[in-house]
């Protein structure tokens, strides 16, 4: 059981809204797992936060598995624009409203209204997105995949921590995929991502294949489809990440360029499983895959580029614009409002 008080300690720092999607699956497959691993003594606890961040923390000898519903939200969205032409146009928008949010996170007030201006324009020329209702039968599923991916990569950071045997021999292995990758013969060996990094490369790897597994075996998707589902929660996440990093100027950090290794890593890691479980079938996925990743490129990163462009030009306009301090904290108290009424 999770105390109300731990809850509080753990979520205190967190902007938290409304959680319209809920645990509805996580009974399926969460304690089993958890079995599995020989994992003890540790819970899940959904919350729907600004922050959009999971996580995985101590306490008081507990483990604890924060998920963080607000993601997946988001993925719901970009999901069916991903999927449906007509839903397109709700990019836009939904990228200045994820500034809008970055920045307020930021503590840049001045930023965030004026985001919060040119977000309610662009939605005012769209309308408002109509998101389809999810339920838990809705097909094809891919928000149970990549749900489940979310939860399953702390739960593997948690595996970690209680046997670092796994972790030494998953770390080996992954390094060894890293090496065969980024090999040059001018250079040798380059490495991409730092040691404490590859980590979270152990972990996505453990986790696409237990969710690819999951989502097959409770029926909710196809192999095919849960694999596709994962490799894109990686990619919005990227999306997401940058974003962040614009707003605090990090954009050229390391944190971004470890990330991009993450997205395309992944796709290898899941092509590896299904050559060994599904030889015959693994070319089509492999297929079906690419040509979701190019939709991606074409629906999200060409628009999302275009889009950072236009900001560096607008934000030089912007930061000449003055407001006064008091101006700022009233400013402040209506949109941290804002975000606790939704
Ligand atoms: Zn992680």
């Amino acid at each position: 059981m999770i105390t109300e008080e731990i809850k509080n300690i753990l979520l205190s720092k967190r902007i938290l809204r409304e959680d319209p999607v809920g645990a509805i699956w996580i009974d399926e497959y969460f304690d089993e797992t958890l079995n599995g691993l020989e994992v003890t003594d540790t819970e899940i606890m959904v919350c729907n936060s600004l922050q959009r961040r999971c996580s995985c923390a101590s306490m008081r000898n507990k483990k604890i598995i924060i998920l963080d519903n607000y993601l997946s939200e988001l993925f719901i969205i970009f999901n069916q624009i991903l999927c449906n032409e007509k839903d397109s146009k709700y990019l836009n928008p939904l990228f200045y409203k994820l500034m809008h949010e970055a920045y307020f996170l930021n503590g840049d007030i001045k930023f965030a209204a004026i985001y919060k201006t040119l977000m309610t324009n662009k939605f005012h020329e769209t309308g408002k997105m109509k998101v389809n209702q999810l339920t838990r039968d809705s097909k094809p599923q891919y928000l149970y995949a990549q749900q489940t991916f979310l939860v399953m990569h702390e739960v593997m950071h948690s595996f970690f921590k209680d046997s670092s045997e796994s972790y030494r021999a998953q770390k080996e292995a992954v390094a060894a995929v890293l090496d065969r990758i980024f090999y040059s013969r001018e250079i040798g060996h380059i490495h991409m991502v730092s040691d404490e990094y590859l980590e979270e490369l152990c972990c996505d790897h453990l986790a696409a294949i237990s969710t690819i597994a999951v989502s097959a075996e409770h029926g909710h998707c196809s192999e095919m489809d849960a694999a596709c589902a994962v490799i894109m929660a990686l990619h919005y996440q990227f999306l997401l990440l940058c974003i962040d990093r614009v707003v605090d100027d990090n954009y050229l950090s390391d944190e971004v360029g470890e990330f991009a290794v993450r997205v395309s890593v992944i796709r290898l890691f899941v092509s590896n499983y299904f050559k060994v479980t599904k030889p015959e079938e693994v070319n089509i996925i492999n297929d079906h895959i690419t040509y979701n990743i190019k939709l991606w490129e074409k629906k999200y990163l060409e628009p999302f580029t275009t889009f950072l462009n236009t900001q560096k030009l607008n934000q030089i306009k912007y930061n000449k614009m003055k407001i006064p301090n008091e101006e700022i904290e009233k400013l402040k108290i209506e949109l941290t409002k804002s975000f606790l009424n939704q």
